[in-house]
């Protein structure tokens, strides 16, 4: 993966109603040390993002995005982002990425210890190349999250809905995902509900219907999944949030994770059991998901 781009915003108030916000933006080397050592992200992970799919040089589902870091900010008391700063960081950022795929990241802090509060960056890279993930799907494995699904209300402090820097568990959960020989997790609640992947959102097909998981369980409300779910319905297709548990998965007529970067990929297996995989229908997600979105 190669750093195209990188920029430091100095934050403005929600309340700034300036047209104007470029003269916040530094551009910055991507590639050289730009953060102090006392940044509260890297020394606690205490901070947000979100990873911006860009299709020749369109960043997809830009609101959506602006919307859930918004909503992330709110959980961890961070100070509301400028909504209209970010964007114009977004555009800022995209003109700079040429044709084919490239990956928009925001990034919040909750600053330098000891001030000045908070910190926040853009940076722009080179997508992967996801197309295995896209054409052949992924084997997944299902992980006991550890928490029940009452635990987002009676333990709010644990941040479960929101996108904060600290993925070092979710990074685990794919690594022992490898080890039981899947490409990927879907995390279950202790009490045996459906969640979501690490870095991904779970949406199942039982006929002509198609459902996901309630986000009020401690999940990320996927931008991806939102936006197909739209497209679904314009397709004709049925779309609902449930509670669904674990068997909902192995019964589903088929399944995918969805994601930002790597879009959709359908789930061929479920510890080790096939699942039915559609190709035809998964491209025709995928060329959907590829095309300009807003
Ligand atoms: N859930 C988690 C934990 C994620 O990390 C992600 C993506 O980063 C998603 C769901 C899917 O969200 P989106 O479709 O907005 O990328």
């Amino acid at each position: 993966m190669a750093w195209r781009h990188a920029l430091l915003l100095t934050p403005a108030a929600s309340d700034d109603l300036r047209d104007d916000f470029s003269d916040t933006f530094t551009d910055i080397d991507p590639a050289a040390p730009a953060l102090s050592v006392g940044e509260l992200s890297t020394q606690r992970g205490d901070g947000i993002f979100e990873s911006i799919g860009v299709i020749d040089a369109h960043p997809q589902e830009r609101e959506a995005h602006l919307e859930r870091l918004a909503y992330s900010a709110k959980l961890c008391d961070l100070p509301s982002p400028n909504v209209e700063q970010w964007r114009q960081a977004i555009t800022a950022a995209a003109a700079t990425c040429p044709a084919g795929e490239s990956v928009i990241k925001l990034i919040l802090s909750r600053g330098v210890e000891h001030g000045p509060a908070p910190t926040a960056w853009v940076t722009v890279a080179e997508a992967a190349d996801n197309r295995a993930a896209r054409e052949h799907g992924a084997r997944v494995a299902t992980l006991d999250r550890g928490y029940d699904s009452g635990a987002p209300v009676r333990a709010p402090w644990l941040l479960l809905g929101a996108k904060t820097l600290s993925y070092a568990t979710n990074m685990a959960a794919i690594r022992e995902a490898r080890r039981r020989g899947a490409d990927d997790a879907v995390f279950v609640s202790s009490d045996g509900l459906l969640l979501e992947g690490p870095t991904s959102s779970l949406v199942l097909r039982h006929g002509d219907r198609f459902v996901t998981p309630a986000p009020g369980v401690g999940i990320l409300h996927g931008t991806t999944q939102l936006s197909l779910f739209t497209w679904l319905e314009g397709q004709g297709y049925r779309t609902g949030y449930e509670q669904l548990p674990i068997d909902a998965l192995h019964e589903a007529d088929a399944a995918w994770l969805l994601s930002s970067v790597r879009l959709a990929a359908g789930i061929t297996a479920v510890d080790g059991e096939p699942l039915p995989y559609d190709q035809a229908f998964t491209a025709s997600v995928n060329a959907y998901l590829l095309s300009p979105r807003d």
